[in-house]
């Protein structure tokens, strides 16, 4: 391991003109959870809780999801952790949900979708969840949005399940906060009507690519097929952090864009308020961020320019 990274650790995140940018880890489980610690991470950034239900015959109880979550929060001592909602369906499934057998499973009966439809494995996800909220700082996000009206609807079950723990004197955070993935190009052209309903986005790449570009993520050539840094997608980027800016929301990137260093500079451009990486490209990214001025307007204004090309 390089000695020079490892002396970021402790140290802010901040370009050479004093922009601080967070730099998150994105999680699978406990399992990684030390290595986010080891690469300091400035808190999780995306804790992808399809874990705990994959790989096993039968649901997770309420007690071993709260557990989990719990760990977590308390390991990141005070530290952001911020939890997706199941995003179970197309490349992440288990048997005992019964799914029915689709054609097209990335364009399915998956995440937010499926725990609507199902609410009893939603809510208890999202108990366990609140359970949790009172032993750190606990965000809730939602994969795969699509439309205003599952957010509503996401918002009117936490509701109830807030009703229950509260009827029950059951303790949870009284800030926890809601964000959505803005991972479909439906999520982007809305963005603006979403940023009033939620309090900050999540950028995910690696599925707004494929559903934008129409290339799959999981074949097994994407990585060739798929053109790097595609302007379609730097200017959903853009988009998105326009119009959550202007609705005061902040906006994280979590797709794997967000550990391309080459990328760092016009995301950073584009005015992103952290990114969120897999840990051990925490302290390469902080390192890139370190060594960028951004106060050269011009050279921004530049850079901005090839993004939306006039
Ligand atoms: C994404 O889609 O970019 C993302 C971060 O989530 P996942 O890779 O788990 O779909
Ligand atoms: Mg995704």
């Amino acid at each position: 391991k390089s000695e020079l990274l490892q002396r970021l650790k402790g140290r802010k995140n901040v370009t050479r003109d004093g922009r601080e940018i967070e730099v998150y880890a994105n999680i699978g489980g406990l399992a990684d959870l030390e290595s986010a610690i080891e690469n300091d991470a400035g808190g999780i950034g995306l804790l992808r809780s399809e874990f705990l239900y994959l790989q096993r015959d039968s649901f997770p109880d309420e007690e071993e999801l709260f557990y989990n979550y719990r760990r977590v929060v308390e390991d990141m001592k005070g530290k952001r952790v911020v939890i997706r909602t199941l995003d179970i369906g197309a490349d992440k499934t288990a048997d005992y949900f019964n799914l029915d057998k689709e054609e097209n499973p990335a364009l399915g009966m998956r995440a937010v979708r499926l725990c609507l439809r199902r609410q009893d494995i939603f809510k208890t996800q999202l108990r366990a969840l609140l359970r949790a909220s009172a032993y750190g700082k606990l965000s809730i996000l939602i994969p795969m949005v699509i439309d205003v009206d599952e957010v509503y609807r996401v918002k009117d079950i936490m509701h109830k399940v807030k009703d229950e723990l509260l009827s029950k004197h059951i303790a949870f955070g009284n800030d926890v906060e809601l964000g959505v993935m803005i991972e479909t190009p439906a999520a982007v052209m809305i963005s603006d009507l979403l940023a009033r309903e939620v309090d900050f986005f999540s950028i995910g790449t690696n599925d707004l690519e494929q559903y934008t570009l129409a290339i799959d993520r999981q074949n097994p050539n994407y990585e060739n097929v798929v053109p790097p840094n595609h302007l379609a997608v730097l200017r959903m980027i853009k988009l998105v952090v326009d119009n959550a800016h202007s609705k005061g929301i902040k906006v994280c990137l979590c797709g794997e864009m967000g550990a391309d260093l080459s990328l760092t500079e016009i995301l950073l451009d584009m005015q992103l308020d952290s990114l969120s990486v897999a840990p051990p490209q925490i302290l390469p990214v902080r390192r890139m961020i370190r060594s960028l001025n951004l106060s050269d307007r011009r050279q921004v204004h530049s850079n901005i320019q090839r993004v939306l090309h006039y």
